[in-house]
Parts: structure tokens; C-alpha cells; sequence
């Protein structure tokens, strides 16, 4: 009998599950989205019981509608939008409320207090992580302090706060399993990226018991089994997506680069077994960890990139479907450049300032639909810039690839403008699924059914975009780009002075 990995990929707008065969290629897949919650201006909600639910849907479609049996599959992985809280009871398994979103900023005063009281420099020390409202810590006080029984809860030992991993493998072994891996943990700031432990001071900065979080295990460990129907499937592979995508993209040796163009983009740089040291703006997280051993990555995250597409479609209502943005882009003029800097939720990596927003810059009377689409597609790359730049130095080595996947990457004109701006080559996959692939190959060297070895031979490159415009053209560009960005930072904070 055939085996499969049957991936689940719980991403910011959808769940999604995929089954991979023994050869390493994706042979089926099954998608949902679900329901954004924005209930006030900088917070971003999901119903945790629609995460699991749209995830389980998900599972059992792509087993129905390739007729597998869940006895074919060898082991499952699981991929996760990171950093997003939820916190439930341990007795009841119920939620305690809605899913706090990793773009969600409503804890960026607890962050500030943070600063001002000097934990900065310990907490970048620590977990490698730069204080903002995007990691996880922040928003486990703010649950703690505004949902009434939490608090209660954890002094009982019956609560649980964790990531979307946690939660996943807690309804997949009926609540026999509280777990994590190395790479979830790495993001909630809690975690010692060194000593790999929950790391007491910080748990007592934001209030929260050691029992009220999981156990964190390697990527490649026993998570549980999970039941599906009469079967009980291992699950042997967890990474957050980020770190997912830079495993399938075979990104395993030292230096390796992977820029991944989805809501956000992040791009992950494999630093080896040593966390890297950002002067820049970067933040050094756990790629993974197996066999005792753990890898590490800078990383530079931006938030807005494919959601401003979004935006773009259901926000301005100027284009029906994403990939017309390509369409759009093309016909624009090139005279007079635009700029959109979309800061909707503050600016992440190198900037980090969470009271940017955006902005449109270089409206003339002749622009249009075409001129804001592309800039809105260029941001991405030039974002992808800032975040480059800022590795590049901080690594102390040139970048000759950048390795691309997510959604937006089927963009050519986007794909082209990208390694224009950078003046370096983009190398775009095969098979884009760099995500739910590597959770997959996580999975699978956890069941024997493949070495870390076989996982680099598996990528085929589908097409390599060369720079064509002239250094001197684009410096001109990005040196634009750099005054938008400017005037954008700290617009509310002007507001309230
Ligand atoms: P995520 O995993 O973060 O949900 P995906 O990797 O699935 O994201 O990519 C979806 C994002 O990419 C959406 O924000 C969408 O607007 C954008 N996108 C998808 N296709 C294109 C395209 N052809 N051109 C530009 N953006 C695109």
C-alpha cells in the first residue's frame, strides 16, 4: 500500500491540508478560509473553534477526495501561523475566547511599558526577539488580565495558553497532548533560545505560570497520536510556517536564503547552530531543532505584503482577483513613480515602529488604477529590500539566490521587479508549497521515511528571474521608496502628541 504525510497547514486565512507521497510531491490538497475578526481599530481576532474545525473539514476532504484511507498515512506534520495565542481550559477543552492574531496590536502599550522599564536588551538576549505586540508574551498578560476566569484558571493548573500548534495537537489527541516545538516557542518570547527552556524571569515579567504552557519538544519528536475515525496517525513533525518554508526549501546549509510572499513576508536566513546577532533590525529565532541538535535563522519579518493585495481587491474593489494585479501592473506608466506603503498594522523588520501607517506617495493627476496597483505589488519588493539589506549586513555575506514562495510569488511581474530592486537572482520553485512541504519532510525523517539528506535533492527550480534594470536605475527607486517609508513612521503617535 501507497503511504502518504498528510500535511496540515493552518495558515492566517485558511486551513489547509495536503498529502504528500513517499516521492516527496504534493498529490492532493484541500483548502478553507475562514473568518477574519477585526473588532477594533489594530486588533485582529480568530474563533478557535473555527481554526480547529476548518482543519479537521480539511483533513477529511483531501483523505475523501483522493480516496486515501487515514491508515495509508505514515505520520501527520503540522505548519502554523505563528505566534497567534489562544488560551482554553484544561478540564473543558473550551476556549477562553476568540484566537489573538499575530498582526494584532492592541498589547503595543504593555510592549512600550517593557521598553521604558529597560527588559529590552534581556528579552533580545534571551529569545532573540525584538519587543512588539506581534510575539505571543503580550498577548498571554492581556488574556490573563481581561478574561475573567483566567486568572483563576492558571492558579488551579488549568489553563492553557499556547500557539495554533499547541491547539491543533490538543483537539487531534482528544486533549491527551499540551505540546509545542522549538520553533513555536522561539516566537511566544517566553522561551531561552539558548538554554531551550521557558525561561523564568520572563515568565514572571508577564505574569504567566510555567503549568499554563506546553511542554516543547524538537520539530522531529512524538506529539501524539491524532484520531481520525478508528485510526490513530502519529504526529511526528511541527514547525511554525515560517521555519516550514525554509526547510522545504531545502535552505539547510549555513547562509541559505528563503523569502516566503504571502499575508506578510519573512524571510529566514539559516545561521547554523549559532543564533545570530541582528544590528539591524533582525530577529534570531529557532529554524529547528532534531536529533538534539538545533538550527537557527535570522529572520526579518513584514507584515503587510499579499494582504495588500487583498486590500487592493476587497478594500478598493479596483481588482477582482490577485493574480489581475500582474495584468494591472504591466499597463501602469512609468513616468512618475508612486509609492504605497502599506504600514496598515505599524512596519515590522527593520523598522519596527507600531504606530506607522500607510500611505500613498506621488499622486499626480495622471495616476491611476495601473500606477497604484504596481506600487502596491512594488512595496512588496521593496520591503523585501529593507529586510535584505539589513541580513546582508548583519551576516557579513553577500546573498547571490534568494529562494521565493507563497502566493504572491506566482507573480512574474512581481518576481522580475523583485530581482531588479535587489539586483540579484531570484530563484522561484517548482512547487511553491515550500510550507506545507517541509512540514511534511519533518514528518516523514520522524516516521524513517526519508533522511535530511533526500530533502534538499527534492526542490527543482521552475524558473530563475535575472535583474534587468540598472543599479543606477534602481537606486534612484529605493532611495524614493526610503522617504515614503519615512514619512510614514510614527504617524499616530503625532497624532496623540
Ligand atoms: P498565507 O499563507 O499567508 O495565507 P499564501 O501564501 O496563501 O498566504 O498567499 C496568499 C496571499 O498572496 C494573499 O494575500 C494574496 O493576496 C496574495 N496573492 C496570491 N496570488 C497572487 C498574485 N498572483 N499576485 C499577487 N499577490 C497574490
Amino acid at each position: 500500500m501507497e503511504r502518504y504525510i498528510l500535511t496540515l497547514d493552518q495558515g492566517t486565512t485558511s486551513s489547509r491540508a495536503l498529502l504528500v507521497s513517499a516521492k516527496g510531491e504534493v498529490v492532493g490538497k484541500a483548502q478553507k478560509e475562514f473568518e477574519q475578526y477585526f473588532p477594533k481599530q489594530g486588533w485582529v481576532e480568530h474563533d478557535a473553534d473555527e481554526i480547529w474545525t476548518s482543519q479537521k473539514e480539511v483533513m477529511l476532504q483531501v483523505l475523501k477526495e483522493n480516496a486515501v484511507s487515514p491508515s495509508a498515512i505514515a505520520a501527520i506534520g503540522i505548519t502554523n501561523q505563528r505566534e497567534t495565542t489562544i488560551a482554553w481550559n484544561r478540564e473543558t477543552g473550551k476556549p477562553l475566547g476568540n484566537a489573538i492574531v499575530w498582526q494584532d496590536k492592541r498589547t503595543a502599550k504593555i510592549c512600550d511599558q517593557l521598553r521604558k522599564n529597560g527588559h529590552a536588551e534581556y528579552i533580545r538576549s534571551t529569545t532573540g526577539l525584538i519587543v512588539d505586540a506581534y510575539f505571543s508574551a503580550s498577548k498571554m498578560t492581556w488574556i490573563l488580565q481581561n478574561y475573567p476566569e483566567a486568572e483563576q484558571l492558571m492558579q488551579q493548573g488549568n489553563l492553557c495558553m499556547g500557539t495554533v500548534d499547541s491547539w491543533l495537537i490538543w483537539n487531534l489527541t482528544e486533549g491527551e497532548a499540551f505540546v509545542t516545538d522549538a520553533s513555536n516557542a522561539s516566537r511566544t518570547m517566553l522561551f531561552d533560545i539558548h538554554q531551550m527552556k521557558w525561561d523564568q524571569t520572563l515568565l514572571e515579567l508577564f505574569g504567566v505560570s510555567a503549568s499554563a504552557l506546553p511542554e516543547v519538544k524538537s520539530s522531529v519528536d512524538s506529539f501524539g497520536t491524532a484520531k481520525v475515525g478508528n485510526v490513530t496517525i502519529p504526529i511526528t513533525g511541527v514547525a511554525g510556517d515560517q521555519q516550514a518554508a525554509l526547510f522545504g526549501q531545502g535552505c539547510l546549509q549555513k547562509g541559505m536564503v528563503k523569502n516566503t510572499y504571502g499575508t506578510g513576508c519573512f524571510m529566514l536566513m539559516n545561521t547554523g547552530n549559532q543564533a545570530g546577532n541582528s544590528a539591524h533590525g533582525l530577529i534570531s529565532t529557532i529554524a529547528w531543532s532534531m536529533n538534539g541538535e538545533v538550527t537557527y535563522a535570522l529572520e526579518g519579518s513584514v507584515f503587510i505584503a499579499g494582504a495588500a493585495i487583498q486590500w487592493l481587491r476587497d478594500g478598493l474593489r479596483v481588482i477582482d482577483e490577485a493574480p489581475d494585479s500582474e495584468y494591472f501592473a504591466e499597463q501602469a506608466d512609468n513616468e512618475e513613480p508612486v509609492y504605497v506603503v502599506p504600514a496598515f498594522v505599524g512596519l515590522g523588520a527593520p523598522h519596527w515602529d507600531m504606530y506607522a501607517r500607510g500611505a500613498i506617495f506621488g499622486l499626480t493627476r495622471d495616476t491611476g488604477k495601473p500606477e497604484i496597483v504596481r506600487a502596491t505589488l512594488e512595496s512588496m519588493a521593496f520591503q523585501t529590500r529593507d529586510v535584505l539589506d539589513a541580513m546582508a549586513s548583519d551576516a557579513a555575506i553577500p546573498i547571490h539566490s534568494l529562494r521565493v514562495d507563497g502566493g504572491a510569488s506566482a507573480n512574474n511581474f512581481l518576481m522580475q521587479f523583485q530581482a531588479d530592486v535587489i539586483q540579484t537572482n531570484v530563484n522561484r520553485p517548482s512547487n511553491v508549497e515550500s510550507t506545507a512541504l517541509g512540514a511534511a519532510f519533518l514528518a516523514g525523517i520522524g516516521v524513517g521515511m526519508w533522511t535530511t539528506a533526500d530533502v534538499g535533492k527534492f526542490r527543482s527550480t521552475d524558473k530563475i528571474f535575472q535583474p534587468r534594470r540598472t543599479s543606477a536605475e534602481i537606486d534612484r527607486l529605493y532611495k524614493g521608496w526610503k522617504k515614503a517609508v519615512n514619512r510614514t513612521l510614527g504617524w499616530l503617535e503625532n497624532e496623540e502628541e
